[in-house]
Protein backbone atom coordinates (compact mmCIF):
# COMPACT_ATOMS: atom_id res chain seq x y z
CA UNK A 1 0.00 0.00 0.00
CA UNK A 2 1.67 3.54 -0.91
CA UNK A 3 -1.77 5.24 0.31
CA UNK A 4 -2.16 4.36 3.96
CA UNK A 5 -4.15 5.81 7.41
CA UNK A 6 -2.93 5.35 10.95
CA UNK A 7 -4.81 6.64 14.04
CA UNK A 8 -3.83 8.06 17.31
CA UNK A 9 -6.72 8.04 19.26
CA UNK A 10 -9.42 10.08 17.50
CA UNK A 11 -6.79 11.63 14.80
CA UNK A 12 -6.17 10.06 11.77
CA UNK A 13 -3.31 10.94 9.58
CA UNK A 14 -3.32 10.15 5.63
CA UNK A 15 -0.40 9.32 4.70
CA UNK A 16 0.87 9.56 0.81
CA UNK A 17 3.76 8.18 0.40
CA UNK A 18 5.26 9.21 -3.74
CA UNK A 19 8.79 8.90 -5.33
CA UNK A 20 9.80 11.48 -8.24
CA UNK A 21 11.54 9.95 -10.93
CA UNK A 22 13.47 13.15 -12.43
CA UNK A 23 13.43 12.75 -15.79
CA UNK A 24 12.27 16.77 -16.06
CA UNK A 25 15.49 18.18 -17.40
CA UNK A 26 16.14 20.04 -13.87
CA UNK A 27 19.18 20.42 -11.92
CA UNK A 28 19.00 17.90 -8.75
CA UNK A 29 18.56 21.26 -6.25
CA UNK A 30 15.50 22.80 -8.79
CA UNK A 31 13.92 19.35 -8.70
CA UNK A 32 14.20 19.21 -4.80
CA UNK A 33 12.67 22.37 -4.53
CA UNK A 34 9.84 21.76 -7.02
CA UNK A 35 9.07 18.38 -4.90
CA UNK A 36 8.86 20.11 -1.79
CA UNK A 37 6.65 22.59 -3.19
CA UNK A 38 3.96 20.30 -4.39
CA UNK A 39 3.88 18.63 -1.42
CA UNK A 40 3.64 21.48 0.69
CA UNK A 41 0.80 22.69 -2.11
CA UNK A 42 -0.80 19.21 -1.29
CA UNK A 43 -0.62 19.00 2.03
CA UNK A 44 -1.96 22.72 2.69
CA UNK A 45 -4.79 21.83 0.35
CA UNK A 46 -5.73 18.31 1.82
CA UNK A 47 -5.65 19.18 5.46
CA UNK A 48 -7.46 22.30 4.78
CA UNK A 49 -7.13 25.97 6.50
CA UNK A 50 -7.84 24.52 9.83
CA UNK A 51 -4.99 22.10 9.18
CA UNK A 52 -7.13 19.00 9.62
CA UNK A 53 -10.40 17.57 8.13
CA UNK A 54 -13.47 15.80 10.05
CA UNK A 55 -14.59 12.84 10.10
CA UNK A 56 -17.03 11.87 12.45
CA UNK A 57 -15.56 13.09 15.64
CA UNK A 58 -12.30 12.33 14.40
CA UNK A 59 -9.73 14.98 12.73
CA UNK A 60 -7.96 13.83 9.77
CA UNK A 61 -4.51 15.33 8.58
CA UNK A 62 -2.73 14.53 5.49
CA UNK A 63 1.17 13.88 5.25
CA UNK A 64 2.67 13.34 1.93
CA UNK A 65 6.38 11.65 1.66
CA UNK A 66 7.77 12.47 -1.00
CA UNK A 67 11.05 10.83 -2.38
CA UNK A 68 13.37 11.05 -5.39
CA UNK A 69 14.78 8.16 -7.51
CA UNK A 70 12.46 5.13 -8.37
CA UNK A 71 11.34 1.87 -7.90
CA UNK A 72 10.75 1.94 -4.19
CA UNK A 73 8.47 -0.76 -3.01
CA UNK A 74 5.51 1.19 -0.62
CA UNK A 75 5.97 4.25 -2.64
CA UNK A 76 4.00 5.52 -5.68
CA UNK A 77 5.96 6.01 -8.68
CA UNK A 78 5.51 9.59 -10.60
CA UNK A 79 8.00 9.86 -13.57
CA UNK A 80 8.69 13.60 -14.05
CA UNK A 81 9.29 15.02 -17.22
CA UNK A 82 9.68 18.31 -18.87
CA UNK A 83 5.79 20.58 -18.73
CA UNK A 84 3.94 21.35 -20.40
CA UNK A 85 2.21 17.92 -21.13
CA UNK A 86 -0.78 15.95 -20.21
CA UNK A 87 -0.15 14.99 -16.33
CA UNK A 88 -1.88 11.80 -15.05
CA UNK A 89 -2.04 9.13 -12.81
CA UNK A 90 -2.20 5.37 -13.88
CA UNK A 91 -5.02 4.24 -11.66
CA UNK A 92 -6.97 5.57 -8.69
CA UNK A 93 -5.10 4.64 -5.19
CA UNK A 94 -4.87 3.79 -2.41
CA UNK A 95 -2.88 0.41 -4.25
CA UNK A 96 0.53 1.73 -5.14
CA UNK A 97 0.29 2.98 -8.70
CA UNK A 98 2.56 5.03 -11.31
CA UNK A 99 1.63 8.35 -13.21
CA UNK A 100 3.45 11.29 -15.19
CA UNK A 101 3.00 14.93 -14.41
CA UNK A 102 5.31 17.98 -15.40
CA UNK A 103 7.94 19.85 -14.23
CA UNK A 104 5.49 23.12 -15.01
CA UNK A 105 2.82 21.68 -12.66
CA UNK A 106 1.26 24.16 -9.88
CA UNK A 107 0.85 23.06 -6.44
CA UNK A 108 -2.83 22.74 -6.98
CA UNK A 109 -2.46 20.51 -9.94
CA UNK A 110 -0.01 18.22 -7.66
CA UNK A 111 -2.97 18.28 -5.09
CA UNK A 112 -5.43 17.27 -7.62
CA UNK A 113 -3.12 14.42 -8.79
CA UNK A 114 -2.68 13.23 -5.16
CA UNK A 115 -6.53 13.07 -4.67
CA UNK A 116 -6.52 10.62 -7.72
CA UNK A 117 -3.94 8.81 -4.92
CA UNK A 118 -6.48 8.71 -1.83
CA UNK A 119 -8.90 7.38 -4.79
CA UNK A 120 -10.93 10.47 -6.00
CA UNK A 121 -12.40 10.35 -9.32
CA UNK A 122 -12.53 13.64 -11.68
CA UNK A 123 -15.32 15.64 -11.07
CA UNK A 124 -15.55 17.23 -14.65
CA UNK A 125 -15.85 16.21 -18.47
CA UNK A 126 -15.98 17.95 -21.78
CA UNK A 127 -18.86 16.25 -22.57
CA UNK A 128 -20.51 20.00 -22.27
CA UNK A 129 -22.22 21.74 -25.68
CA UNK A 130 -19.60 21.38 -28.51
CA UNK A 131 -17.18 19.23 -26.33
CA UNK A 132 -17.10 21.97 -23.61
CA UNK A 133 -15.11 21.46 -19.73
CA UNK A 134 -18.23 21.05 -17.62
CA UNK A 135 -17.55 20.92 -13.66
CA UNK A 136 -20.05 17.82 -12.01
CA UNK A 137 -19.53 18.83 -8.92
CA UNK A 138 -20.03 22.83 -8.71
CA UNK A 139 -19.95 24.37 -5.32
CA UNK A 140 -22.47 27.25 -4.66
CA UNK A 141 -21.20 30.92 -6.18
CA UNK A 142 -18.62 32.42 -3.77
CA UNK A 143 -17.57 29.10 -2.08
CA UNK A 144 -14.57 27.32 -3.14
CA UNK A 145 -14.79 24.78 -5.87
CA UNK A 146 -13.44 21.27 -5.77
CA UNK A 147 -10.11 20.37 -6.53
CA UNK A 148 -11.16 17.40 -8.32
CA UNK A 149 -12.80 19.80 -10.84
CA UNK A 150 -10.54 22.35 -11.53
CA UNK A 151 -6.88 23.91 -10.37
CA UNK A 152 -7.55 27.59 -10.79
CA UNK A 153 -9.03 30.07 -8.34
CA UNK A 154 -10.63 29.44 -4.88
CA UNK A 155 -10.51 25.37 -4.54
CA UNK A 156 -10.65 23.11 -1.88
CA UNK A 157 -10.85 19.51 -0.77
CA UNK A 158 -14.26 19.30 -0.22
CA UNK A 159 -15.92 17.11 3.14
CA UNK A 160 -17.21 14.63 0.75
CA UNK A 161 -13.72 13.59 -0.43
CA UNK A 162 -12.78 12.99 3.18
CA UNK A 163 -15.68 11.25 3.43
CA UNK A 164 -15.49 8.88 0.53
CA UNK A 165 -11.51 8.31 1.12
CA UNK A 166 -12.25 7.18 4.77
CA UNK A 167 -15.21 5.34 4.15
CA UNK A 168 -13.79 3.64 1.82
CA UNK A 169 -11.46 2.19 3.76
CA UNK A 170 -11.74 -0.01 7.18
CA UNK A 171 -10.81 3.35 8.66
CA UNK A 172 -13.82 4.24 11.21
CA UNK A 173 -13.83 6.47 13.83
CA UNK A 174 -14.30 5.45 18.14
CA UNK A 175 -17.55 5.93 19.88
CA UNK A 176 -15.88 7.42 22.40
CA UNK A 177 -13.88 10.51 20.43
CA UNK A 178 -17.30 11.88 19.92
CA UNK A 179 -17.72 12.28 24.31
CA UNK A 180 -16.07 15.37 25.76
CA UNK A 181 -14.20 13.10 28.19
CA UNK A 182 -10.51 14.14 28.48
CA UNK A 183 -8.86 11.91 26.25
CA UNK A 184 -6.17 11.62 29.00
CA UNK A 185 -8.02 9.85 31.27
CA UNK A 186 -7.98 6.89 28.91
CA UNK A 187 -4.73 5.88 29.61
CA UNK A 188 -1.62 4.81 27.62
CA UNK A 189 -3.83 1.44 27.07
CA UNK A 190 -5.63 3.13 24.34
CA UNK A 191 -3.05 5.60 23.23
CA UNK A 192 -1.56 3.25 20.60
CA UNK A 193 -0.79 4.07 16.99
CA UNK A 194 -2.44 1.40 14.16
CA UNK A 195 -1.87 1.08 10.63
CA UNK A 196 -5.10 0.58 8.77
CA UNK A 197 -4.22 -0.65 4.72
CA UNK A 198 -6.76 1.48 2.79
CA UNK A 199 -9.06 -1.14 1.31
CA UNK A 200 -11.67 -0.49 -1.45
CA UNK A 201 -14.62 -2.50 -0.02
CA UNK A 202 -15.07 -5.03 -2.70
CA UNK A 203 -19.10 -4.27 -2.97
CA UNK A 204 -18.08 -0.79 -3.67
CA UNK A 205 -18.87 -0.10 -7.83
CA UNK A 206 -16.34 0.38 -9.24
CA UNK A 207 -15.71 4.07 -10.67
CA UNK A 208 -15.93 4.29 -14.48
CA UNK A 209 -12.26 5.70 -14.62
CA UNK A 210 -10.81 2.85 -12.63
CA UNK A 211 -12.24 0.46 -15.34
CA UNK A 212 -10.63 3.01 -18.22
CA UNK A 213 -7.64 3.15 -16.70
CA UNK A 214 -6.75 -0.34 -16.37
CA UNK A 215 -6.57 -1.28 -20.40
CA UNK A 216 -3.48 -1.27 -21.33
CA UNK A 217 -3.44 1.73 -23.94
CA UNK A 218 -0.97 -0.87 -26.37
CA UNK A 219 -4.37 -2.83 -26.48
CA UNK A 220 -5.89 -0.17 -28.88
CA UNK A 221 -5.10 0.78 -32.34
CA UNK A 222 -4.50 4.02 -33.15
CA UNK A 223 -7.96 4.97 -34.75
CA UNK A 224 -9.49 3.05 -31.63
CA UNK A 225 -8.23 5.68 -29.26
CA UNK A 226 -9.45 8.62 -31.94
CA UNK A 227 -12.95 6.74 -31.08
CA UNK A 228 -11.86 6.68 -27.29
CA UNK A 229 -11.15 10.66 -27.85
CA UNK A 230 -14.25 11.29 -29.08
CA UNK A 231 -16.14 9.92 -25.47
CA UNK A 232 -14.79 13.37 -24.48
CA UNK A 233 -14.26 11.68 -20.69
CA UNK A 234 -10.89 12.37 -19.34
CA UNK A 235 -9.73 9.43 -18.90
CA UNK A 236 -10.40 8.41 -22.52
CA UNK A 237 -8.46 11.53 -23.30
CA UNK A 238 -5.87 10.09 -21.42
CA UNK A 239 -6.01 6.67 -22.94
CA UNK A 240 -5.87 7.97 -26.54
CA UNK A 241 -2.85 10.35 -25.77
CA UNK A 242 -1.02 7.34 -24.31
CA UNK A 243 -1.70 4.90 -26.79
CA UNK A 244 -1.07 7.22 -29.98
CA UNK A 245 2.18 8.53 -28.36
CA UNK A 246 3.44 4.73 -27.39
CA UNK A 247 2.67 3.81 -31.15
CA UNK A 248 5.44 6.36 -32.38
CA UNK A 249 5.61 6.79 -36.11
CA UNK A 250 3.19 4.40 -36.89
CA UNK A 251 0.50 6.69 -35.07
CA UNK A 252 1.46 9.82 -36.80
CA UNK A 253 -1.30 9.64 -39.81
CA UNK A 254 -3.76 8.77 -36.94
CA UNK A 255 -2.88 12.21 -35.06
CA UNK A 256 -3.18 14.21 -39.08
CA UNK A 257 -6.62 12.55 -39.05
CA UNK A 258 -7.69 13.82 -35.54
CA UNK A 259 -6.54 16.92 -36.83
CA UNK A 260 -9.13 16.79 -39.24
CA UNK A 261 -11.71 16.11 -36.62
CA UNK A 262 -14.81 18.57 -36.22
CA UNK A 263 -14.72 18.23 -32.32
CA UNK A 264 -11.88 20.54 -30.53
CA UNK A 265 -10.83 17.48 -28.02
CA UNK A 266 -10.19 15.22 -30.45
CA UNK A 267 -7.82 17.81 -32.06
CA UNK A 268 -6.65 18.34 -29.08
CA UNK A 269 -5.64 14.46 -28.47
CA UNK A 270 -3.81 14.43 -31.85
CA UNK A 271 -1.74 17.54 -30.71
CA UNK A 272 -1.17 16.51 -27.32
CA UNK A 273 0.37 13.13 -28.96
CA UNK A 274 2.20 14.96 -31.75
CA UNK A 275 3.86 17.54 -29.01
CA UNK A 276 4.87 14.18 -27.18
CA UNK A 277 6.48 12.28 -29.93
CA UNK A 278 8.28 15.91 -31.22
CA UNK A 279 6.09 16.11 -33.91
CA UNK A 280 6.94 20.11 -35.10
CA UNK A 281 4.43 19.99 -38.27
CA UNK A 282 1.43 18.84 -36.17
CA UNK A 283 2.22 21.73 -33.86
CA UNK A 284 2.13 24.24 -36.95
CA UNK A 285 -0.78 22.66 -38.11
CA UNK A 286 -2.36 23.39 -34.60
CA UNK A 287 -1.11 27.20 -34.15
CA UNK A 288 -3.44 27.35 -37.28
CA UNK A 289 -6.40 26.08 -36.15
CA UNK A 290 -9.61 28.43 -35.33
CA UNK A 291 -9.95 27.24 -31.39
CA UNK A 292 -8.45 29.83 -29.50
CA UNK A 293 -7.58 26.94 -27.04
CA UNK A 294 -5.72 24.67 -29.74
CA UNK A 295 -3.75 26.89 -31.10
CA UNK A 296 -2.17 27.58 -27.38
CA UNK A 297 -1.67 24.23 -26.69
CA UNK A 298 0.29 24.17 -30.15
CA UNK A 299 2.48 27.21 -29.31
CA UNK A 300 3.08 25.83 -25.56
CA UNK A 301 4.93 22.37 -27.38
CA UNK A 302 6.49 24.78 -29.88
CA UNK A 303 7.97 27.50 -27.11
CA UNK A 304 9.16 23.64 -25.61
CA UNK A 305 11.46 23.53 -28.57
CA UNK A 306 12.75 27.59 -28.08
CA UNK A 307 10.55 28.37 -31.13
CA UNK A 308 9.98 31.86 -31.30
CA UNK A 309 7.02 32.24 -33.95
CA UNK A 310 4.92 30.71 -31.04
CA UNK A 311 4.77 34.22 -29.02
CA UNK A 312 2.46 35.93 -30.63
CA UNK A 313 -0.11 32.76 -30.01
CA UNK A 314 0.66 32.70 -26.65
CA UNK A 315 0.49 36.76 -26.25
CA UNK A 316 -2.67 36.21 -27.12
CA UNK A 317 -3.76 33.32 -25.01
CA UNK A 318 -2.53 35.28 -21.89
CA UNK A 319 -5.96 37.58 -20.78
CA UNK A 320 -8.04 34.31 -21.94
CA UNK A 321 -10.46 32.91 -19.44
CA UNK A 322 -11.13 29.98 -21.23
CA UNK A 323 -10.35 26.48 -19.94
CA UNK A 324 -7.84 24.55 -21.92
CA UNK A 325 -7.87 20.88 -22.42
CA UNK A 326 -5.79 18.79 -20.45
CA UNK A 327 -5.75 16.62 -17.28
CA UNK A 328 -6.83 18.39 -15.06
CA UNK A 329 -7.97 21.46 -16.87
CA UNK A 330 -6.59 24.21 -16.19
CA UNK A 331 -7.26 28.54 -17.22
CA UNK A 332 -5.71 29.24 -20.87
CA UNK A 333 -3.84 32.35 -19.70
CA UNK A 334 -2.29 29.72 -16.89
CA UNK A 335 -0.89 27.95 -19.91
CA UNK A 336 0.67 30.39 -21.97
CA UNK A 337 1.96 32.48 -19.23
CA UNK A 338 3.39 28.80 -17.53
CA UNK A 339 4.78 28.06 -21.91
CA UNK A 340 6.07 31.80 -21.60
CA UNK A 341 8.23 30.63 -18.97
CA UNK A 342 9.71 27.81 -20.83
CA UNK A 343 10.72 30.31 -23.35
CA UNK A 344 12.17 32.97 -21.41
CA UNK A 345 13.09 31.55 -18.29
CA UNK A 346 12.14 31.73 -14.57
CA UNK A 347 13.99 34.88 -14.43
CA UNK A 348 11.24 37.16 -15.72
CA UNK A 349 8.26 35.16 -14.47
CA UNK A 350 6.44 36.22 -11.63
CA UNK A 351 4.13 35.26 -9.50
CA UNK A 352 1.64 37.42 -7.59
CA UNK A 353 0.76 39.53 -10.89
CA UNK A 354 -2.86 39.69 -11.89
CA UNK A 355 -3.92 38.46 -15.55
CA UNK A 356 -3.85 41.32 -16.82
CA UNK A 357 -0.78 42.71 -15.17
CA UNK A 358 1.55 39.29 -16.35
CA UNK A 359 0.36 39.91 -19.82
CA UNK A 360 1.23 43.50 -19.58
CA UNK A 361 4.55 42.19 -18.27
CA UNK A 362 5.47 39.15 -21.37
CA UNK A 363 4.29 41.95 -24.06
CA UNK A 364 6.98 44.13 -22.66
CA UNK A 365 9.16 41.34 -22.97
CA UNK A 366 7.99 40.37 -26.09
CA UNK A 367 8.94 43.90 -27.31
CA UNK A 368 12.67 43.98 -26.15
CA UNK A 369 13.40 40.51 -27.48
CA UNK A 370 12.42 41.01 -31.01
ZN1 LIG B 1 -7.87 14.17 -12.65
Amino acid sequence: MCTTVTRRLCAFTLVLDIQFENNSGLAAGAFTALVNGWESATEDMWSGPLGHQHFGCCTVSFDMITRTGSGRPGSHQIDVVSGPQTSFVNALGPDCTGGRWDALDTGNVAAHESGHLLGLPDEYDYNGPGGTYQNLNPQPAGQAQSIMAQTWGNVAALPSHVQTTMGGLEADCPWWCCFHWPIHWLGDAARISISIPLLVKADLPVPEEVSLVKTQPSEYSPLEALELARDGKPSSLMDAVRTLTEAGAEAHDAILVALEDKQPVVRWVGLAAGDSLGDEEVLEIGMRDDDLRLRVAAASGLARRQRRDSIAVLLEGLTSNQISFGHPPQLLADQADQALVSLAGESVAATSDSPEAKAARWRRWAQTTD
